[in-house]
């Protein structure tokens, strides 16, 4: 019997601990800050504890016996959660500290692709003086993305046009991010405005080699028609062909190309990246260009992905922390997702909290789809909401068009007075939106 740990208490890894489950040999232990009941009802053992609190999780995984430990969310591996794990002895399939620098230092991740020439780099500059930040944004004519250099749980970019309305916006913003130290720093990180679609490329690296996963189009703002704030994503949604319906296959491969070469420049630098990498691309008339890199991955995209995958995901796992990810066998089923999240009432402004909402497990599975628990809480048999993101549900078919109505009959069976869905999310309408941006972005397709 093999034991495996997944830390981190959202859907994404609920859909980590489903396909954990699947596979025959193992045991599933659990660390997450919430009480996730799709999450404990899968664990053989669980203990609810701050996921980056270092400490108390390696005492756990020592006094489970864990042999393999897979770390959903980033903040832990900021904090180096891979490399205390690593060394009391246990293997770990996901990136130390160090490789996850990718995600964690943006500034860092910018250099990486200037000094081994990756492709898909945009025109980017870091500042700590808010003066010649703002000397760069007026270059740039105000056509910026400003970031702050670490995480922010998604929340903190700023894009001119979106959320910046203006040139003093936005050097008025990064002056913010300066001085309040947004992301942990007194830094920012200037980047050119990108222009198009954006797609997610997850593949599973073992330091040297990666294995790509279906494109997946990931909606970041919180109100229908891309309105409103950023959030950590409302929804998302994949092709049964593993390409998004505006891009080409040789866009895809584009991505899978930039991902390999990230990866063999982490190595290069002497930090081998094993785990799931994760490419957040805009793919503009001049080709598909780094948004930015995660190093694990996203959610909800994990959802989207993971119920599709074929082979055992506890072999894959090791084969990551083996090195030889190519001699095993991995595939993806030949049908689309579509994913939505369920959210509480305010969600991305102010969150009402301790709602209770009705979910019926049983129904929806009933319908075809698929219920992943997130940053809910359970008492007395009842789930209430927290200030994060409740559940989703994922409908799974032949095309999108098939996925989304077998999402929507799911999300039937969830009710409740304080909770928002983004209903567009994978329809028809919106998808058609994003096929003739590209179309006129690009000439034709
Ligand atoms: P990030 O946290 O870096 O993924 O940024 C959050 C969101 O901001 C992305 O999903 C994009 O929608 C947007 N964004 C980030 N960087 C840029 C850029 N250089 N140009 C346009 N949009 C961007």
């Amino acid at each position: 019997m093999i034991k495996v740990l997944v830390v981190g208490g959202g859907a994404r890894e609920h859909a980590i601990c489903s396909a954990v489950c699947k596979s025959e040999d193992s045991q599933l232990y659990t660390v997450m800050h919430n009480r996730n009941p799709g999450i404990i009802r899968l664990s053989k053992d669980y203990r609810i504890s701050k996921e980056t609190d270092v400490e108390k999780v390696v005492e756990f995984a020592l006094d489970k016996g864990i042999d393999l430990a897979i770390i959903g969310p980033e903040a832990p591996l900021e904090k180096g959660l891979t490399d205390e794990l690593m060394k009391r002895g246990i293997k770990v399939c996901s990136p130390t500290r160090d490789s996850a620098r990718i995600e964690t230092d943006k500034e860092w991740m910018r250099k990486m692709m200037s000094k081994y020439k990756i492709p898909g780099q945009v025109r980017n500059r870091a500042f700590d003086d808010p003066r010649s930040a703002e000397e760069f944004i007026r270059s740039l004519n105000g056509n910026v993305a400003v970031k702050p250099i670490g995480l922010t749980g998604g929340k903190g970019v700023k894009v001119a046009g979106d959320h910046l309305r203006s040139v003093e916006d936005a050097v008025n913003y990064a002056r913010e991010v300066i001085e309040k130290r947004i992301g942990g720093k007194a830094r920012v990180l200037i980047e050119e405005k990108l222009e198009g679609e954006e797609f997610t490329l997850q593949a599973f690296s073992d330091g040297k080699t990666i294995f790509p996963m279906p494109a997946v189009q990931d909606h970041k703002r919180l109100l229908p028609s891309d309105e409103g704030p950023n959030t950590g994503g409302m929804g998302s949604y994949s092709s049964e062909d593993g390409i998004l319906p505006f891009m080409s296959r040789s866009d895809y491969e584009e991505g899978v190309h930039i991902l390999q070469r990230v990866v063999e420049s982490l190595r290069k630098e002497g930090h081998p990246f094993i785990g799931v990498i994760y490419g957040q691309f805009m793919l503009t008339r001049d080709g598909a260009k780094i948004v930015e890199i995660n190093a694990r991955f996203g959610d909800p995209e994990a959802m989207n992905v993971l119920p599709l995958l074929k082979g055992d995901y506890v072999d894959i796992c090791f084969s990551m922390v083996e090195g030889n990810l190519t001699k095993r066998k991995i595939g993806f089923e030949r049908k689309a997702t579509v994913c939505k999240y369920v959210v509480p009432e305010g969600y991305g402004v102010k969150s009402m909290v301790d709602q209770p909402i009705d979910v019926d497990e049983k129904s929806i599975e009933d319908e075809g789809a698929i219920l992943f628990y997130a940053s809910v809480n359970e008492r007395d048999g009842k789930i209430y909401t927290t200030s994060s993101r409740s559940l989703a549900v994922v409908g799974i078919g032949e095309d999108i068009e098939d996925a989304e109505r077998i999402c929507e009959r799911g999300l039937k069976h969830v009710k409740g007075e304080h909770i928002f869905i983004r209903h567009d999310i994978g329809k028809r309408e919106l998808i058609e939106k994003r096929i003739e941006h590209m179309r006129r972005l690009r000439g034709s397709i």
